[in-house]
């Protein structure tokens, strides 16, 4: 089996071909650093890392880039209304969303800043007006000619015949259903930031700014370019026109769209009140996990109507998987091994993965594996686990999580920031009870806590009686369940 995956650009499901072997390069359209990152941005996040998860898992090496958009009309906007330049503006908020990011587990990929590349932004435009496909306005402003580009509107199979030409659109953010020569770089206005180049002053054009850092860092022609479904029209498609037309080369060979987030079934509006930052979930003490655990929890295509009910189920699922985990390593099992449990352990790793083969149906994987933890979990209820099986098990909860992510350090350090944060933001009165009680109490890894149990247990079994209740005083007083069983001690946070 191999991945099979949905590309935008054939509208169909096709099986997972890339240009150089076993390597794939990969982009991704990051975030806009104008504000703080929403769920709705996470969902785009976390199922690009998924992806780009799985695929190493699958045996690919893998390059993904992703650009920050510094500059573009709403950046420019705010950072005037401040009164701070746009460097000032923008630099909160991409440290934010770095460590949103952490704190969600997604694995950096290699960033690159618009503001970087300004330079190599303005050749571009160059080469495209010797070509005659760019045009320069009075103002010093540069269009893209669309009519230059007779393949326009094929990634988002809209019907340009009828189009307009010569009109004209000069802003990022542009009537959806109006093809319009869009502007390339925008000559400077007053008041506004603007840079001096070899075509002269002004800035770059949103959709120029991922054409060419991606070309820079992944070569004219790359594999899979990814993105929220928003972006497929204007955005994706006026890549693919500036790219194509300057290279005659294919840009990118599979496009990846994420379906968008609704909220307790309605558009994510500030004026609905159903707008949440990651850090909003996290300040009212739901921890990244769940939050991850349920992101992952509908394939990107479907609909993923976030609810509160859900993010609580999300938080059990994990909060199940993580016992599971700590009964099979903590636990005394008689020698041997029970051949079923291989067989379920193999059996759950090959399902998860023609899961995942199959279009990134992580809906069906994390079914999978929680069937094995409820057979498991009976077998160890009955006796019926050996020495030898834990390691099969255990090997496909960890096959799970080097995908899902949800397992490890848990333990309030990485809800830290948003809790150091608040008070900057005045947000002290937001911070839940919940974050306060993780952040304070839950200052232990998961290995401080087990290497407390086992000094625990070695001073019960020597019979030092005072010592293992002063430790056990300790971990409940940080919070820690502990619960003895006949497979040995178990624990949890609170
Ligand atoms: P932005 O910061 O607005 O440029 O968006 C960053 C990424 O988040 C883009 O890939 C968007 O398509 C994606 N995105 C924005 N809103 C949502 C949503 N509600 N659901 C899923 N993805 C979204
Ligand atoms: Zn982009």
């Amino acid at each position: 089996m191999a991945l099979r995956i949905y590309n935008t650009m054939s509208s169909q499901v096709e099986e997972f071909r890339t240009l150089r072997d076993k390597e794939v390069r990969m982009y991704a359209c990051g975030p806009t650093v104008y504000d703080y990152g929403h769920i709705g941005n996470f969902r785009t996040f976390v199922a690009v890392d998924m992806l780009q998860r799985f695929l190493r898992q699958s045996g690919y090496t893998v390059r993904l880039v992703m650009n920050i958009t510094d500059v573009d009309d709403k950046i420019i906007r705010n950072a005037a209304r401040d009164g701070v330049n746009v460097q000032q503006y923008t630099s909160k908020y991409e440290k934010a969303f770095l460590e949103d990011a952490a704190m969600i587990d997604i694995e950096q990929p290699k960033l690159v800043r618009a503001t970087e590349h300004i330079s190599q932004m303005a050749d571009f435009v160059a080469k495209l007006v010797e070509k005659g496909i760019a045009y320069r306005t009075d103002d010093g402003s540069y269009y893209f000619s669309i009519a230059k580009f007779p393949q326009y509107g094929k990634l988002s199979k809209r019907d340009f015949s009828g189009m307009l030409d010569g009109a004209r659109v000069d802003v990022d953010e542009y009537d959806k259903d109006s093809a319009r020569d869009f502007a390339l770089w925008k000559a400077p206005k007053p008041g506004e930031a603007s840079w001096d180049t070899s075509i002269g002053p002004g800035r770059p054009g949103w959709h120029l700014e991922c054409s060419v850092m991606s070309m820079q860092q992944l070569g004219e022609s790359f594999d899979l370019h990814a993105g929220g479904e928003d972006l497929v029209f204007p955005h994706h498609e006026n890549e693919i026109a500036q790219s194509e037309s300057l290279t005659g080369k294919t840009f990118a060979r599979f496009w990846f769209h994420v379906r968008f987030l609704l909220v307790e079934g309605e558009k994510m509006s500030k004026s609905l009140g159903n707008f949440y930052t990651l850090r909003d979930l996290v300040l009212k003490g739901h921890k990244p996990s769940s939050i991850r655990y349920l992101l992952a929890s509908v394939p990107y295509r479907n609909q993923l109507n976030f609810t509160f009910d859900g993010l609580k189920q999300a938080a059990v699922s994990v909060e199940r998987l993580r016992n599971f985990r700590q009964r099979l390593t903590a636990g005394n099992f008689p020698p041997g091994s029970n051949p079923e449990m291989r067989t379920l352990a193999s059996e759950t790793i090959e399902r998860m993965r023609a899961s995942l083969d199959d279009d990134l149906n992580t809906a069906q994987a994390q079914a999978g594996i929680f069937e094995m933890v409820r057979s498991a979990n009976s077998a160890l209820d009955s006796g019926q686990i050996k020495k030898d099986d834990t390691s099969p098990l255990l090997a496909a909860v960890e096959k799970f999580d080097e995908i899902f992510a949800v397992l490890n350090d848990d333990d309030g350090s990485k809800m830290k920031q948003v809790f150091d944060w608040a008070p900057t933001e005045g947000r002290e009165k937001d911070i839940s009870a919940e974050l306060r009680e993780a952040v304070q109490s839950g200052q232990l890894s998961d290995a401080d806590i087990e290497n407390k149990i086992a000094e625990m247990e070695a001073a019960r079994r020597s019979r030092n009686f005072k010592m293992s209740d002063a430790v056990r005083a300790e971990l409940s007083n940080a919070g820690i369940v502990i619960e003895n069983t006949k497979d040995g001690v178990r624990w949890h946070r609170k």
